[in-house]
């Protein structure tokens, strides 16, 4: 299994290609993000639980998957769930699975008011990929760099409070709403921040605020003046925050491109093109290969296919392009998918980008 590494070889780090690439130099591939989350467990043969657990395993698992792939980011996640630990909200414990919340911690309004954001501080699911962060910087911060993975504050909210109860706080009891958003928004700071002073760079994930749930209204009044929020602050540490909002967003996509966001990594059900017309000239796009039918499922032709397509709409996007999956890869992608994906960038997102090699 293990063997499965890309066979195919790189001139340059991926510090040094995103360094010439932001400075407008030659580089020698597309920059290439397949997000190796839960699945990296299964390449230094653990369960996802022992390694969620383990800051030694988290970062050893994300060690191996860049010496097998060397793809442009390795990263740690705190997810929503995660942050609604700190406060007693309880998650399931799969041997082989995300966990998924099982206990949100706000079941009345004036639970609200008990919480304690310091909380976050001691919390072990924020304090295990630290940890965890901390070893990568040092082992690899040479070579590639280290992504937090971070909830943004809808979704945190919908952890905190439960994702249908939160809905309809925002019909019955709009203010409440509000203080909820506005205490999640301060947990995604605080939990965060920690990380970014290692150096790490934040992607944030707001799988709830997806198009799918809200429409534009509520989205611009529930999701994203609070998610603006988040990116200004982050961006006293790290300039570059990538946004990433699971599902449908492409009525959304403005309002993602508002958020301040530098990069947009969108799920695979948007259409890349549309993206790059509608806000290609003021954000870099990340994605999408499809991860479920194509990098779980699909096999070598339909990877190097998918790939190909991805380039041939986003590869002249005016503001960049990263090659990426168009979310976390399911945890029994098979590794020589992982591997298939991060060759196929190499041979058609060879540099400098030609459509002849993706047409
Ligand atoms: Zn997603």
């Amino acid at each position: 299994m293990l063997d499965a590494s890309c066979a195919l070889k790189d001139e340059m780090t991926p510090h040094e290609r995103m360094g010439s690439l932001m400075q407008g130099k030659p580089i020698d591939r597309i920059p290439c993000v397949p997000m190796i989350g839960a699945v990296a467990a299964k390449l230094i043969g653990v369960h996802v639980n022992e390694m969620l657990q383990s800051p030694r395993l988290t970062a050893d698992a994300q060690i191996r998957s860049y010496e097998l792939f060397h793809h442009d980011s390795v990263s740690v996640c705190i997810g929503s769930h995660a942050i609604a630990t700190a406060f007693g909200g309880r998650m399931t414990d799969p041997v082989d699975d995300n966990p998924a919340m099982k206990v949100n911690p706000i079941q009345t309004e004036q639970d609200l008011d008990r919480l304690d954001l310091a909380d976050l501080d001691k919390c072990p699911a924020i304090q295990v990929p630290l940890e965890a962060a901390k070893i990568l910087v040092d082992r690899l911060g040479g070579e590639v760099g280290t992504g937090l993975i971070v909830g943004g504050p809808f979704s945190v909210a919908s952890s905190l409070r439960g994702t249908n109860f939160l809905l309809r706080e925002i019909i019955r009891n709009p203010e409440f709403a509000h203080r909820l958003i506005e205490f999640s928004l301060q947990c995604s700071i605080r939990a965060a921040l920690p990380f970014l002073r290692e150096g790490v760079s934040p992607l944030i994930v707001d799988p709830v605020a997806s198009g799918s749930i809200l429409d534009r209204k509520k989205a611009a009044e529930f999701a994203f003046a609070y998610t603006r929020r988040l990116i200004k602050e982050f961006q006293k540490y790290a300039p570059a925050v990538v946004l990433h909002i699971c599902g449908n967003t492409r009525k959304l996509l403005d309002q993602m491109a508002d958020s301040g966001a530098a990069c947009l990594s969108l799920d695979n059900v948007v259409d890349l093109e549309q993206a790059k017309k509608q806000v290609g000239d003021r954000v870099m796009l990340n994605g999408n290969v499809d991860p479920v039918n194509v990098m779980f499922l699909g096999n070598k032709d339909l990877i190097h296919q998918a790939v190909k397509t991805c380039l041939a709409k986003a590869w002249d996007n005016p503001r960049g392009y990263i090659l990426a999956t168009g979310c976390d890869l399911p945890i029994k992608t098979p590794v020589e998918n992982i591997a298939e994906f991060v060759d196929a960038a190499r041979i058609y997102g060879k540099w400098p980008l030609d459509p002849k090699n993706f047409s």
